[in-house]
Formats: structure tokens, C-alpha cells, sequence
């Protein structure tokens, strides 16, 4: 399995690379919220050990977002000894999981094994949708119109994924760079604008009139046609 490891103490960091490493999986590391957000929402990325606190966004606020983004996603949560409050929060959240720190290594491996056979039995994510005669394949990063496969970054499928799990409203500009780009205010709301824009232009039939993303007039985006 691909595993991304979040844990911000370096030396735990390490430890759980090397200890994953040689369990089999392949392993991408970050040591804060934002980079585990962005990280965490690309379809390769197929579990997640997250520590719960962090620098900046913590393991909760993660987790909820990534829940969102991301339904099937097996969670580990990594919590401090005897806080009998991390585990409910980080169960709360959608952890499915969590591992007291500090733990065994064979602890940890035997939590990982059983989560990833889990996920195997799970049926397969909605991971295509078809719309306005386009197929979009969350799960590979592409879409189809008239027999003709368009490529879609991992923030695009992110961007459409969001919107799609919202369809029932209208989303904000600045919640679409929250959830998609884990910015907190310090990004322009124009990224989301430029991302739509280049989006539609690959998978609208028509981009001047959108059917897939559409603008809601003072609000931001939607999915589908109002
Ligand atoms: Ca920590």
C-alpha cells in the first residue's frame, strides 16, 4: 500500500518510514496539516497514519476535511498516552483507527494489515461519475468525452470531488481553497477562479457555458446545472 505517514516529530517520522518501508508499503512523509490535506486528497495516496497533534491544522481538522474529500481512505490516528479525549475526537472525525503513542512496532504493522484487508473488501469508492456526456474517473485522474481521454491533476479531481460530495449547495471560494488547497487566508480566491477556468476548458463541452461546474452568482461554485 502507499502510506502516508503525518507525524511532525522527527525522529518518530523516521522510525515509522523505516518500520513501513519494511513491512512492504511504499511510504510519502509530512510533518504538518496543510502539505497532509493536499497530500492526503491524491487518489495514490491509498492510507493515511496521522498523528493528531500537529503544528498549524491539527490531526482532527485534517481528518475531517480528508473524510470529506476522501470517504474510503483508511485513517490511523496517532494519539498521546492515556488522553481519552484524542481517541474520541480522532474517532469523531472518521479516524478508523487510532494507536496510542507510545506504541510497539509490531503493534503498528498489525493495526496497518488489518486496516489495509479492510479496505480490500470494501467495494470500490464512487470513483466515476458521468456527466453532461462526460465520464470523469475520479480514481485515475482522467476524463472521457467523445471517446477522447483527458488528463486531470490530482487537484482538479480534488476540486470535482468536492463539489460533487456537496452537490445538495452552492460551495464558497474560500472553502474550495480550504478544502482543496488547505490555504487559510493567505491564498487568492483567484487560484480557485484559474483552476475552474483551465478545468473547463478540458472537460466542458462548451466552456463559455458550463454544465459540470458551474458559477453560482455571488456565492462561488456548484456541481451540475442550478
Ligand atoms: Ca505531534
Amino acid at each position: 500500500m502507499r502510506v502516508l505517514v503525518v507525524e511532525d516529530e522527527p525522529v518518530l517520522r523516521d522510525g515509522l518510514i523505516d518500520l513501513l518501508r519494511g513491512a512492504g508499503h511504499s511510504v510519502v512523509a509530512v510533518d504538518n496539516g496543510e502539505e497532509a490535506l493536499a497530500r492526503g486528497s491524491e487518489a495514490a495516496v491509498e492510507m493515511l497514519i496521522l498523528d493528531l497533534m500537529l503544528p498549524g491544522m491539527d490531526g482532527v481538522e485534517v481528518c475531517r476535511r480528508l473524510r470529506d474529500l476522501r470517504p474510503d481512505l483508511p485513517i490511523l490516528m496517532l494519539t498521546a498516552l492515556g488522553s481519552e479525549d484524542d481517541k474520541v475526537r480522532g474517532l469523531e472525525a472518521g479516524a478508523d483507527d487510532y494507536l496510542t503513542k507510545p506504541f510497539g512496532t509490531k503493534e503498528l504493522i498489525a493495526r496497518v494489515e488489518a486496516l489495509a484487508r479492510r479496505a480490500r473488501r470494501e467495494p470500490e469508492p464512487v470513483q466515476s461519475i458521468e456527466i453532461d456526456g462526460c465520464r470523469i474517473d475520479l480514481g485515475r485522474c482522467e476524463a472521457h468525452r467523445d471517446g477522447e481521454a483527458i488528463a486531470l491533476t490530482a487537484r482538479e479531481v480534488a476540486l470535482l470531488r468536492w463539489l460533487f460530495h456537496h452537490r445538495a449547495r452552492a460551495v464558497t471560494r474560500p472553502e474550495l481553497l480550504e478544502a482543496v488547497w488547505g490555504a487559510r487566508g493567505d491564498m487568492q480566491t483567484r487560484t480557485v477562479d484559474m483552476t475552474v477556468a483551465n478545468l473547463r476548458q478540458k472537460i466542458e463541452r462548451d466552456p463559455a457555458v458550463p454544465r459540470i461546474v458551474t458559477t453560482i452568482k455571488g456565492l462561488g461554485y456548484a456541481w451540475g446545472e442550478s
